[in-house]
């Protein structure tokens, strides 16, 4: 059997679950024929001390945002969760220690994704938090940790946005400014060369980078998915569109050649 593929997946606005763009058209596309056992989930929006898995039966739908329409705090994804994979994760990931956590849910992150790639809600999905304490080369080696997880049929989705700036958003912008086309375009070299250890060093690609990526949450779940390239796999991209100015909806596919 090859391995399950692995995705990361540029989420964009909170709305986007709700609509149906060309992006998420794409989401919904990629994941055709895909019937993975279980979805791991590393979202931007559980950025935390520490390092924990979901690990309840029933996962909540967690409306973690401010301003949008009743109709987006109304949605519920009502996949179930997997302990017995939140425990193996916590094995595959040791020495690094991992807490069980019964709190936590589905955030938008997972779900506003989730909802087109698999709207029938009938997998598992078990979510991954990102640890604020480590580097991004250590989130990367933890991420290779995970890998032997594809080979199980789990499918890994890292969700965020590599230029990911809401300060510098404008919603009439019509071409993205230099720093953004600069930092996407370098990102994207890096990866097409598969030099994944300069993607974890990011921090170091120049003055673009820091207006990029102002914080760490939304570029980083990439990393847990790089780290999880096999032998086999094919690298692709989609969605490869700053929106907004400030928004890389630029999305990575790992998956086995055909
Ligand atoms: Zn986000």
């Amino acid at each position: 059997m090859s391995s399950e593929a692995a995705f990361f997946i540029g989420h964009g606005s909170p709305m986007n679950a709700l609509e149906h763009n060309a992006q998420v058209q794409q989401w919904q596309s990629v994941v055709q024929g895909h019937t993975p056992r279980a979805i791991l989930m590393i979202s931007a929006h559980w950025y935390t001390q520490g390092t924990a898995v979901t690990a309840m039966n029933f996962p909540r739908t967690i409306h973690d945002f401010y301003g949008f329409p009743q109709e987006l705090h109304q949605v519920i994804y009502p996949a179930q969760g997997d302990p017995a994979l939140a425990t193996e994760i916590k094995e595959l990931l040791s020495p690094h220690p991992v807490k069980l956590d019964m709190n936590w849910g589905l955030d938008h992150g997972a779900w506003s994704i989730l909802m087109h790639m698999f709207p029938n809600a009938d997998i598992p999905v078990v979510q991954l938090s990102l640890d604020q304490n480590l580097t991004p080369a250590q989130h990367l080696q933890l991420a290779k940790q995970l890998a032997p997880l594809r080979q199980q049929g789990v499918m890994i989705i890292g969700s965020g946005n590599l230029v990911h700036n809401l300060r510098m958003l404008d919603w009439q912008s019509t071409k993205p400014p230099l720093w953004a086309e600069k930092f996407n375009q370098h990102i994207k070299n890096l990866l097409l060369s598969k030099n994944f250890d300069a993607i974890a060093q990011y921090q170091h690609l120049g003055e673009s980078a820091l207006v990029a990526v102002p914080h760490p949450d939304h570029f980083l779940p990439l990393l847990y998915v790089l780290g999880t390239m096999q032998e086999a796999d094919e690298i692709s991209l989609f969605n490869d569109e700053i929106l907004f100015g400030a928004l890389s909806m630029l999305s990575v596919q790992l998956a086995a050649k055909v």
